[in-house]
């Protein structure tokens, strides 16, 4: 049978938003048993999406900080991989490959901004607890999300008028945004390139794959336009974000772990009979 790859956003995605993956856990047996690879694509840092990977018992690849860093533990392809041509990182535990902007080039952004009169908030200017507060966080995984490489999230507290201005600022710079749960602002990685470059290995290993993408929100947009099957669940207001446009897409009848359930039960019942 042909190899599927699950590619999955965390928060309001296969998170709630009391950060539980608890009603997506029928489905995340059905794959484990079927060991069917689960990666985590986020927004998060290494070092939350590392406490996850522990709760998860997962020992897969990783998308940390909206496609910034891609972690591949060692090992986990038979040869580590060719991966000439990336800016690698060196670590002992994994093969990290740098897709994103360094964070001091972002942070200086941040504070180049708030001279050209933006009310801009990074995590970098905030204490531990403030981005607890924030994001409802604990005070352990507010630490690690400050821990960042690639990616700053942002709070924008001046009129929303000025938003698009802000964003051309942003672009000026020669740097991007996006919008998770929260404004983002990041170098030229997405999402999708992750994506692509981990489909690239996994081809290697398996041959022939099929991939799957599940996320809420614009920031997921790349890696849904990288995979065979983009999938998105519902906000808890019971919508689906409408600022995400694609050719096709399969709309999950659930709210984030909820409707991740549903479509990974019943796109694994639709190819395990292909
Ligand atoms: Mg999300």
């Amino acid at each position: 049978m042909i190899k599927s790859i699950i590619f999955t956003d965390l928060d309001g995605t296969l998170l709630d938003e009391n950060y539980s993956f608890r009603m997506a856990e029928g489905a995340l047996v059905l794959i484990e048993n079927r060991r069917i690879p689960l990666v985590i694509c986020s927004s998060k840092t290494r070092a939350e999406i590392e406490l996850y990977r522990r709760r998860l018992n997962n020992k897969h690849p990783f998308i940390a900080e909206n496609g910034g860093g891609v972690f591949v533990p060692r090992g986990y392809f038979p040869v580590d991989a060719d991966l000439s041509g990336f800016t690698l990182i060196a670590d002992a535990g994994y093969q990290v490959i740098r897709l994103g902007t360094g964070y001091a080039e972002l942070r200086r952004a941040m504070q180049e901004l708030r001279h050209e009169g933006f009310e801009v908030k990074g995590f970098g200017d905030m204490s531990v607890e403030e981005v607890s507060q924030l994001t409802g966080l604990s005070p352990d995984e507010a630490t690690a999300s400050k821990e960042r490489d690639f990616d700053e999230p942002f709070l924008f507290q001046g009129n929303r008028v000025q938003l698009p201005f802000l964003y051309q600022a942003i672009r000026k710079k020669g740097l991007r945004f996006t919008e998770g749960r929260l404004l983002h602002v990041l170098g030229e990685s997405d999402k999708g390139k992750a994506v692509a470059l981990l489909s690239a290995l996994y081809q290697a290993k398996y041959g022939e794959i099929i991939t799957i993408g599940i996320g809420d929100s614009p920031n997921d947009i790349p890696m849904l336009k990288s995979v065979d099957y983009p999938i998105i669940v519902k906000h808890p207001d019971g919508t689906f974000d409408s600022r995400i446009h694609l050719g096709w897409v399969i709309k999950a009848d659930g709210v984030g772990p909820e409707g991740w359930n549903k479509a990974v039960i019943e796109i694994m019942s639709c190819l395990g009979t292909v």
